[in-house]
Formats: C-alpha cells, sequence, structure tokens
C-alpha cells in the first residue's frame, strides 16, 4: 500500500497538534516493522483524547484534502497491537458517529471497508477473539455498511458472514455485542445472496430466537432483529423455510401482542417491522396460505380497525391492507365466460391474432379462472404494479420506430387507380359544372337542391365478389329491423331473412320493453305521462284508439311522442299553444313544465331520434331507447369541478372489500342483473328491495349486476363483441332506488392499470326526473372515487398466456334525489350512433345558399349499418368557369373520428367541428371558401351501437387495420382509405388530415403527429438525423390550436412514430399519402391542467368548442400558408417563425410523452395489490416502503 504523505490543507496551522500526532504515526507507518509498540499506543491515546475533547480536531482529520483517515487506517492494517487496534477503533467510531453520513462516506472511499473487514478475520482467529475488539470492530461496520454499496460482496468475500452469526450465536445474552452484531447483520442481509447463505445457515430461527413477546427492555434490539428478518424473507427460500416451520402464527401472535400493549404508540417501528416480515413471507403462495390458516385476515383487519383513528399509525394500517388484499384469495368473476355475450358472425375469421384465438378455443374451455394459475408457484410474485409500468416505459422506449425506412414515404398506391375510380362518385365537387344551382343572371337560387344527396347507394365491396351473407346465427342478421327506408342492395339480399313477422319493435316504450316489466315504471313518472297524454290528447287530430283518459297509462315514451309530435312546426305549436291555454285552463296545467326542447337543442329532436333508432341494426336487437339519447342533453350552468381526492378514501373501500371475507354472512351475492339469461328470460330480475338494473339500448353494455350488501352492487361489463376483454365504456340505467341513501357501485372488471378516476374525475348520471323538470342533463356526479387493483382475476388463457391477471374496481358512490327516478350512468356523455343519425338529418336545416354540403353512405358495416360521409365547402360563386376552378381547387380537409367506440368525446369534438362548419358566421364562410372538408364522423358505428369500448364487430381494434385493412373484416377502414387514396392517387391528397379520439388517461387535448427528425432525434441516432430534410410545418397546425383552443396542451402534443403505432390511421396517411399534417387529436376524458379551463372537468361544451376552434386553426393555417399572405406579413407569421425558433432551440425535444400523465402513487396505499419485493436486490425497498417511511 501507498504510504499517504501527512498533508494539511490551506488555513490550517501546521503546528497543530493532532497533526503532529499523526505525522508521528505516519512516519512509524513508514516503519518496516511497526517496532515501538509503547509509541504506537501512546501517539494513538493521544490522537483519541484530542478527537474525544475537541471537535476542531475532527473536523481537521476529517477536512478536504487532508490525509489524516489514510494514515489512520493505514496504522490499523499495520500494527498488531491489540491496544493500538482498539485505540484506533475508538478513534475511527469517534469520527464517524458524527457528522452524518458524509465522514463515514470519506472512510469508505479510502478504503477503510475492506481493512475492516480484514481486520474482523485475523481477529476471528485469534482464541478467543476479543470482545472488546469484535464489539468496536462491529459497531464501526454497522455504520460503514450501509454507505458503502459493494458492502454485502465484500463482507461475503472476507468470510466475515459466519464470523458475526458465530459471534451472535455465542452471545445471545450480551446485549452490549448482540446489537452491533445485529445491525450488520442487517446490512449483510440486504443481499439476496448473503440472504440465501444466511439462511442456510440458520439465521432465519437464530432472529426468530431474539424475536419474543412484548417487552420495554432492549427494543432497539428487536427493532434491528426484525429488520433483518424481513430482510433475509425477501427470499423465496427463507420465506418458504419460515413457513415450514410455522412461524407465521408466531408473527401474528407477537404483532397482536405488541398491538395490545403499545398502548402509547411508542414502538411503531417494531409493529411496522413484524408487518414487514408478515409481508415478505406472503409473498409467496404457501406464505399467503399460512396467513389465511393462522386467521391473518381477521387479526390484521381487527388490528387496523383499530388503528384507523389514530392518524400516525397509518403506515400500519398502509401496510396491513396491503399484506390483506395480496391474500385475498383471488375469485373468478362469477360468469361462466368472459368471452362477450353477444356473438356475431364473421364473414370470415382472420387467420391469427385475438379473434382467431377466441374462434379457436374449445367451447367447454374455462376461460374465467383456469387452474393452472392456481398450482403456480410463482404466480403474481413478478406481476406487479411497479414492473408492469417500467415495462410499459421500457416498451414506450422501444416502441419509437428507429427503421429509417419505415419512415420515409412509401410512394406506392396501394390499389391500382381503376380500381380506386370507384371512389370518383364521392367526388362530385370535382366534377360538377352547378349550371343548374344559379339563375340566368348568375344568382345562387335558394334553396339549391341538395347535389345528389342520398342519391349515391353505399360501396359494394369493390374487390369482391359480393357473396351472400352468411347463414345468420340467432343473434346476427335479424338484427336489421324492418326499416322505413329500405336501404341499399346489400340489404335487399337480406330479405329472404327478413320475413315481416320479425319481432316488432317495441318503441312504444322508450324506456324498457313491454315483455318485461311494467312496473318498472315509476309512479311519478306514469302520473306525468298521463299529464302529458292528456295534453297531447287534446291536441291531437286523432287521439289514439283505447287511449281513455285515466283508464290506460300509457307509457311515457308514447305520451311524450305524441307530445313531441305536435310540435313539428312553429305554426303547430302556437296553434298547440292557444289549444292548451283554451282547453287546459285549469291549475293541473301548471304542473306541467316540461321544457320546449326544440328551443333548448336545436339539433335535437326525439321523434327524429326515435326514427333513426329504427334503421338502427344492433346485435342484440335492442328495441328500447335510453331516456338521455330521447330527450338529449343541455349544458349544465354551473361548472364542474375535477374532484379533489378525499384522504384514505381508497382504503376504506379496500377495508369495506376485505369485510367481505372477514363477515361473509353479511355478503348477499343476489344477482339482479343477468344478460346471460337473456335468451331464456328476462335479464331483469325483480326484487322489491333492490335496485333495477338495465342496459338494453344503444351503447349500452352493462353485463351482470350483483348486489353484495343491502346498498351495494358489484358491476360486470360485457366484453367487446368476439372479444372476452376491453371494458372500460359503460351506459346503463339504474331504478327503484331510495331516495338520500347512498349507494356504492362497484365495477369490478376494469382493465387498466390506473384511471383518471384516481386523479378527479367522476362518471355522469342522468336523471328522468331531472329532465322531465326541464334538466335534461349529463352531470359530473358520485363521490368517494378511486379505481385500484382487486381480487378478481382472469385466465392466463385469457389473459393472453399472462398469469394470473388482475382485474380493477372503480367504486363510486351516489345518493339518489328523487323518488322513482330512472338513473342512466355512463363512463363519458355517451353519443349513439342514432344520435349522429339525426344529428346529420339536423345539419341539413342550417344550409345556406352559400354552402354546399353532401351527405353520402360510403359502405355498410359488418352490422349492416351505413358509414355516413360528409363533404362541406362554399358554393361556388358563380357557374362562370373561374369560380367553378377555384371551388374544384381548393385544398381537402380530411375528417375522421370516433373509431374507438368508448371516445365519445370524439364525437362531441366532431359535432362541435360539424356545427361550425355548417355556421353562418363570417369565418366558417370563410374556410369553407379556403377548404373541401370530407368527414367521416363515426368509423366505428358498430362498435358504437353495441357497446364496444375499442373494437368493431370483428373484434379488433380498427384503428390497428390501416396499413391493410380486409374489406370484408373492416369495411369503414377499407374504404376511408380507399377515398383517401383516390385522392392521392389523382394529386389532391389532403392538406390536413385529423383523427379524433379520446384519452383515457391524460388531461387536456393535444395532438400526436408525425416527423422523421423528431423520432430520429428520440432514438439518439444524430449521425443519420444530419442529413435529413423536414419542413416544420407539421407543428403549425397544433401550434396556432395552442393559441386558439384554450383546452388545448401544445406540451402534450408528441411527433415521434411509434413501432406499435404504424397501423394507425395517422401514421399510414403520413407515410402512404404523403400528408406531412396528419394527425391524431386526442381529447380527455377528464378534464384540464392548465388554461382557462384548469381544474374543470370536460364537458360537452368545451369538447364541442374544441371542433370548432379547430376550424378557426384551420383557416388561421390557410392565411398563414397562403402566398397573398406572404406578401403581407401580420402576426401569423411571427407565430410561425415562433413555431420555428421554438423548435429550433430544442436541442433535446421533449415532445415525446409517456402514456401516463399522473404520478404513480397519490396515498400512501398503492394501487397495486402485490407488492414488489420478491426478487430483493441489494438495496432496493418497494415503493410503497419509501413512501411510509
Ligand atoms: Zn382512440
Amino acid at each position: 500500500m501507498n504510504k499517504p504523505k501527512m498533508t494539511t490543507e490551506k488555513g490550517i496551522p501546521s503546528n497543530s497538534r493532532v497533526l503532529m500526532l499523526l505525522g508521528q504515526l505516519e512516519k512509524m507507518n513508514g516503519e518496516t516493522v511497526f517496532s515501538d509498540v509503547e509509541v504506537a499506543r501512546h501517539v494513538t491515546a493521544k490522537i483519541l483524547h484530542l478527537i474525544q475533547t475537541q471537535e476542531k480536531t475532527r473536523k481537521e482529520i476529517m477536512a478536504k484534502g487532508s490525509s489524516g483517515i489514510e494514515v489512520i487506517l493505514t496504522s490499523l492494517e499495520s500494527t498488531r497491537d491489540l491496544q493500538t487496534v482498539l485505540n484506533i477503533l475508538y478513534i475511527l467510531n469517534e469520527l464517524v458517529s458524527v457528522g452524518g453520513g458524509y465522514r463515514v462516506g470519506v472512510l469508505v472511499s479510502k478504503g477503510g471497508t475492506a481493512i475492516l473487514l480484514q481486520l474482523l478475520l485475523s481477529a476471528s482467529k485469534e482464541s478467543p477473539p476479543s470482545d472488546e475488539l469484535m464489539l468496536h470492530l462491529h459497531s464501526i461496520l454497522a455504520k460503514v455498511g450501509p454507505k458503502d454499496k459493494k458492502f454485502g460482496i465484500k463482507a461475503r468475500v472476507h468470510g466475515a458472514l459466519n464470523i458475526t452469526v458465530n459471534l451472535l450465536r455465542q452471545n445471545l445474552q450480551n446485549h452490549k455485542l448482540l446489537l452491533p452484531c445485529l445491525q450488520v447483520l442487517r446490512v449483510y442481509s440486504a443481499n439476496s445472496v448473503n440472504a440465501v447463505s444466511l439462511g442456510k445457515n440458520g439465521v432465519v430461527d437464530l432472529m426468530f430466537k431474539i424475536i419474543g413477546p412484548y417487552s420495554k427492555k432492549s427494543t432497539s434490539l428487536l427493532k434491528v432483529a426484525l429488520d433483518t428478518l424481513g430482510a433475509l424473507l425477501k427470499s423465496k427460500t427463507n420465506a418458504r423455510r419460515a413457513v415450514d416451520r410455522a412461524y407465521m402464527p408466531m408473527l401474528l401472535a407477537v404483532y397482536q401482542d405488541w398491538h395490545r400493549n403499545d398502548t402509547r404508540h411508542r414502538h411503531m417501528l417494531i409493529r411496522k417491522g413484524i408487518l414487514g416480515c408478515i409481508k415478505n413471507i406472503t409473498n409467496i403462495k404457501p406464505g399467503r396460505k399460512a396467513f389465511i390458516d393462522a386467521h391473518g385476515m381477521k387479526i390484521l383487519y381487527s388490528t387496523s380497525t383499530e388503528c384507523l383513528p389514530v392518524r400516525t399509525l397509518d403506515p400500519l394500517v398502509n401496510a396491513s391492507s396491503l399484506v390483506m388484499r395480496k391474500c385475498f384469495p383471488k375469485n373468478r368473476l362469477p360468469l361462466s365466460t368472459i368471452k362477450s355475450v353477444f356473438q356475431h358472425t364473421l364473414p370470415h375469421v382472420p387467420a391469427e391474432g385475438p379473434v382467431a384465438q377466441i374462434y379457436s378455443q374449445p367451447p367447454d374451455v374455462d376461460d374465467v379462472l383456469d387452474d393452472s394459475d392456481d398450482n403456480d408457484e410463482n404466480d403474481t410474485e413478478n406481476d406487479t404494479e411497479n414492473e408492469e409500468e417500467e415495462k410499459d416505459r421500457n416498451a414506450q422506449n422501444d416502441d419509437i420506430e428507429t427503421d429509417i425506412s419505415k419512415l420515409r414515404p412509401k410512394q406506392n398506391l396501394g390499389r391500382p387507380l381503376q380500381e380506386l375510380k370507384l371512389y370518383e362518385r364521392f367526388f362530385p365537387e370535382l366534377s360538377q359544372d352547378f349550371q343548374l344551382y344559379f339563375d340566368s343572371e348568375g344568382k345562387c337560387l335558394n334553396p339549391p337542391a341538395p347535389p345528389a344527396t342520398k342519391s349515391i347507394g353505399p360501396i359494394i365491396v369493390p374487390t369482391a365478389q359480393v357473396q351472400a351473407p352468411p347463414n345468420p346465427g340467432p343473434a346476427h342478421w335479424e338484427a336489421c329491423l324492418a326499416n322505413d327506408e329500405p336501404g341499399p342492395a346489400h340489404r335487399e339480399t337480406l330479405s329472404a331473412n327478413d320475413e315481416p313477422s320479425d319481432p316488432p319493435l317495441h318503441l312504444e316504450s322508450i324506456h324498457l320493453s313491454n315483455d318485461c316489466d311494467h312496473a318498472h315504471w315509476p309512479q311519478q313518472a306514469r302520473e306525468l305521462a298521463r299529464e302529458l297524454e292528456r295534453m297531447a290528447l287534446d291536441g291531437a287530430d286523432s287521439p289514439p284508439p283505447n287511449a281513455v283518459n285515466g283508464q290506460r297509462p300509457p307509457t311515457p315514451g308514447e305520451a311524450e311522442r305524441d307530445f313531441y309530435c305536435h310540435r313539428e312546426s312553429e305554426d303547430d305549436r302556437d296553434r298547440e299553444r292557444e289549444e292548451d291555454s283554451s282547453s287546459l285552463s285549469s291549475g293541473e296545467q301548471a304542473v306541467l313544465e316540461v321544457p320546449d326542447m326544440a328551443a333548448l337543442l336545436p339539433l335535437h329532436d326525439p321523434e327524429l331520434y326515435i326514427h333513426m333508432v329504427k334503421s338502427t341494426c344492433s346485435v342484440p336487437q335492442y328495441s328500447e331507447v335510453a331516456y338521455p339519447d330521447y330527450f338529449g342533453h343541455i349544458l349544465p350552468p354551473f361548472r364542474e369541478h375535477i374532484l379533489e381526492r378525499v384522504y384514505g378514501v381508497q382504503r376504506l373501500k379496500i377495508f369495506q372489500d376485505i369485510e367481505r371475507l372477514i363477515h361473509p354472512a353479511d355478503i348477499l351475492e343476489k344477482v339482479v342483473y343477468d344478460l346471460d339469461l337473456r335468451l331464456h328470460s328476462c335479464p331483469v330480475i325483480s326484487d322489491g328491495e333492490a335496485l333495477k338494473f338495465n342496459s338494453q339500448f344503444e351503447s349500452g353494455n352493462l353485463r351482470k349486476a350483483v348486489q353484495v350488501r343491502r346498498f351495494e352492487y358489484d358491476l360486470i361489463l360485457n366484453s367487446d363483441i368476439n372479444s372476452n376483454h376491453y371494458h372500460q365504456w359503460f351506459y346503463f340505467e339504474v331504478s327503484s332506488m331510495r331516495v338520500a341513501t347512498p349507494y356504492r357501485f362497484n365495477i369490478i372488471n376494469c382493465e387498466k392499470s390506473n384511471s383518471q378516476f384516481n386523479y378527479g374525475m367522476q362518471v355522469l348520471m342522468y336523471s328522468v326526473q331531472e329532465a322531465i323538470g326541464g334538466r335534461p342533463r349529463w352531470i359530473r356526479t358520485g363521490t368517494d372515487i378511486c379505481y385500484y387493483k382487486n381480487h378478481f382475476s382472469r385466465s392466463s388463457l385469457a389473459a393472453g398466456g399472462q398469469k394470473g391477471k388482475s382485474y380493477y374496481t372503480l367504486t363510486f358512490t351516489m345518493t339518489f334525489q328523487h323518488k322513482d327516478d330512472v338513473c342512466y350512468f355512463a363512463y363519458h356523455y355517451p353519443y349513439t350512433y342514432s344520435t349522429l343519425k339525426m344529428h346529420l338529418q339536423k345539419l341539413e336545416s342550417l344550409r345556406t345558399p352559400q354552402i354546399y354540403l353532401q351527405q353520402d353512405v360510403l359502405c355498410e358495416t359488418l352490422g349492416g349499418n351505413g358509414c355516413p360521409v360528409l363533404t362541406i365547402t362554399a358554393m361556388p360563386d358563380s357557374p362562370a368557369a373561374d369560380h367553378i376552378c377555384q371551388f374544384r381547387n381548393r385544398p381537402y380537409v380530411f375528417l375522421t373520428s370516433r373509431v374507438h367506440p368508448g371516445e365519445t368525446n370524439a364525437s362531441w369534438v366532431m359535432k362541435g367541428t360539424l356545427e361550425f362548419l355548417m355556421s353562418s358566421s363570417p369565418t366558417a364562410q370563410s374556410l369553407r371558401e379556403a377548404y373541401i372538408f370530407k368527414i367521416v364522423p363515426m368509423l366505428n358505428p358498430d362498435g358504437v351501437i353495441n357497446g364496444n369500448h375499442r373494437c368493431s364487430l370483428s373484434g379488433e381494434d380498427l384503428n390497428r387495420q390501416w396499413l391493410n385493412p380486409n374489406a370484408e373484416l373492416h369495411p369503414t377502414i377499407y374504404h376511408t382509405k380507399g377515398l383517401l387514396q383516390y385522392l392521392s392517387a389523382i394529386q389532391r391528397a389532403p392538406m390536413v388530415y385529423c383523427d379524433y379520439h379520446g384519452h383515457s388517461r391524460k388531461k387536456n387535448v393535444f395532438m400526436y403527429g408525425c416527423s422523421i427528425k423528431e423520432t430520429v432525434w428520440q432514438t439518439n441516432a444524430s449521425a443519420t438525423s444530419c442529413d435529413l430534410q423536414e419542413d416544420l410545418g407539421y407543428r403549425t397546425l397544433p401550434k396556432i390550436l395552442s393559441h386558439v383552443a384554450p383546452a388545448f396542451s401544445m406540451s402534450s402534443c408528441s411527433f415521434v412514430v411509434e413501432k406499435s403505432k404504424e397501423s394507425t390511421a395517422r401514421v399510414v396517411v403520413w407515410r402512404e399519402m404523403g400528408v406531412q399534417k396528419s394527425y391524431t387529436m386526442e381529447s380527455t376524458l377528464c378534464g384540464c391542467d392548465q388554461g382557462k379551463y384548469k381544474g374543470l372537468q370536460i364537458g360537452t361544451r368545451e369538447l364541442e368548442e374544441m371542433g370548432a376552434q379547430f376550424c378557426v386553426a384551420l383557416l388561421r393555417l390557410k392565411r398563414l400558408t397562403s402566398p397573398l399572405e406572404l406578401r403581407h406579413p401580420s402576426h401569423f407569421l411571427d407565430l410561425e417563425t415562433e413555431v420555428i425558433q421554438t423548435n429550433c432551440k430544442a436541442t433535446s425535444p421533449t415532445t415525446y410523452v409517456l402514456e401516463e400523465d399522473e404520478p404513480s402513487f397519490l396515498e400512501e396505499v398503492d394501487y397495486s395489490a402485490e407488492s414488489n419485493e420478491e426478487n430483493a436486490d441489494d438495496d432496493r425497498t418497494s415503493d410503497t416502503e419509501a413512501a411510509l417511511t
């Protein structure tokens, strides 16, 4: 070893006493033999004395630049004299016992660990070893160990483990020595390899000898022993050893003992230490079993309940709750299969993928929870939340497209031009001459005959071979109800099956079909209906045949529809008002404050809605209409804030769940709604006390409701059709409620690992009583909302090979305001396909002579529904050639929406866009004059109709089919892509393409775009990026949006192309059609955390505004890019410069965003049910543990 020279830092007097002594010591180190023992003892004793008495001395030795520590360590290495060694150990102990970790750090950095461990080894060879030496050596090692990351390995290499263990064994009664030894052992055990080897040497049992019942004596010893044991038990073999020796009941008994006796909560760390041991044993399956067998659930439940009132004991409650959740037996969902209740026979089954898997499953296989999960030893240990998230994150990074060839534009069209000619008819604007629309003086005729509206039938699969449809299954083609306007050829081919004797549409009741349960109708609503009927009859020209006043209470739908019938036109309405006032002058008329929906909601028409529903084909053949869709939604006059999370809500809910196991007798388990029964009987199971559920209407998807306690219900959502998962969207009806009673609802088969419900989002509720009272609206509601991993699990088969994948619970509590109300709950503001059809029809009424509006049906979906496509632009100024030329040469803007049915917000944004485009404002007119808009407002009608969350009837995510859509399985995508390919083929690729979506895990509205450069930047492949030329224009539109749209957030945007997104609309349109401004626009389902709407949940007003502002931004974009404007610089140009500047400044673009916006953990209780401590690496503690300490 190099002999360090005693040096001093500037400013420290060189005549300092201690430095002189150190110099002396250094000199002796230089000698080959440590000759003068007496001198060495003397010098070290002096130094010790100085150190003990003067902090100044300690500072001098430890000062930066001082080699004091080196000199001392070298002396320790060279001397063999026990007294000198002891003196030096005292010195080191004094030095490191104050000054925090810094001084220990210096000691470690100077190689102190190895020297001390070497000393331990040589001292152990003496017989007997000096107790005093061992004591001091261990107390220094106890301080050094935690500061040295390699301590565990170094100790093992030096053979120190057994020395300490043997010492411990021999000194179990010698507490003075026991404590430092245990402290060192605790550090050894943190290393997983050491833990296994120590366990083999009986250290687990040794620890159990030290851990005893409650006693005020030697609590610090106990604490360290528990920590050590906890560390050891992270190893599976040690945990199993503890189970085999029946230590679980002992730990539980000790815990109870401390819980009972530590009344003043002075020893929380000991109690927490015991729980830590229990927690680690329960990481293995036998451990969980031992815990259950030893009544662990009851013990921890009752102790935690007693701890609850004392806030300082929260760490104990949280640790207990974690253990209980982990040990809660995994349950199967109360279903016979998790496959969707409804099946839809596909024209052909895709060769591979999830749908193929489902179809290839033998019918008798149990896909809910199979045995293989139960017998697996390693099941949940590694399936932890944190690891999942870690994986997600890694996957995200891996997900960036690094293959430049995949980022460069793809040149070929994909389909021959000849074939694409099929789409020509969807672009009449490019060939029309408009001679008919103007009079001889060139004035636009008013109103213009809509150009060829609806004259064009949907596309019949062009590649095809129009095959006869497959033999209809029970819930298949019959779903196409008798249609007022018999549709296109396609449906005619079906007419053979579509006998008039088909089940009639039960639309008399817009609420519940008659064959079910009349009594379901609330009394008050019935009365109201009667009133309405009276009113309707008075004004009606031909009253319903047997509707004698007061004899037969009509179903409300009937009455209301009559009511609305008489409001069809202004004249009618006026006449009706007169008649009403003359015939109903009595007092009862005052009761009838039914809102004038037509005035409140100009583009909503209940009558028209019903009409639209009749031509909507659903797989379950829905014959009911949900009230909210019928009445419509009017904005509430108040703001809806993002809900602040109440402390401890999740814990409370989890405790209530645990009580199911503790007090099984309290649990009702009564099925009150079961869609699986629908083929044999009615799914609504009537029972006086219980709530009634229903969701057999468009976009509804409740599968089962189980009454768990008197006022608590577990709800199970139906899977997407032809799938066994994707549960997130929900829409169902509740009635027969009590007033002023809090009801708890749990949706128990959610799948995502986190949700905005944990970050202030509320569910939506619609009260029919409120609607009738003049407030037809969806409101954000519910209290005690949280989202957490529950004890239900699905089979590895269903989880795609992953073992025991847990479900999540969304829980909320609702207190109803009205007696006999009918309420609806939804994940987000519903927007059905029938609503879209109604809305599109109402848009016609906004047409002015200046507006060119064309509506067509692009194609038919698998379910037999039309996929609408719209063209909106301005009429040409005149039929003169130059005007027609300007008209035809306007750039295209291509918009699509609602490919994901659960993202209803996308439809509301689209509604805003459409209404803006049809509005009479000068901006709208300028916009129409600037572009031709081609819009497919609902890419997935079947998914929307059937209550799917993600997929179409083919069981696939349609936004992953754009690379190679199948004409039969994905007709809407195939043909929308066809439209774009056609435009591309005739050199008219759109200037902007945007697909509207909703985002469930982030706030605000933002865009994903495509940039080669930003993608390459993310991968740090700087070499390749240098020669890339890229126009920054893709950033302009989002940048403008961030200026004009309050909900829009530029910082959430990303322009990175991910591998997993290569088959999405955005990437395919960008790459294959060369559309640089190709986007996905994501709107939050929750709310905003920036801008004008910061702190508010998003509503339909904000969503519609977003759609309108998108249009405004397009106009600005047009002006920015117009050559005319370039000659007259405006502030828009500054904006462009700013865009470029900010972008250029960004050396490392941070636009690449992770899926999650939110911190992983808000409350101390984590969201996972499992902990991640199974494979204990050296210094790792779980997040939960970190949060607790
Ligand atoms: Zn989406």
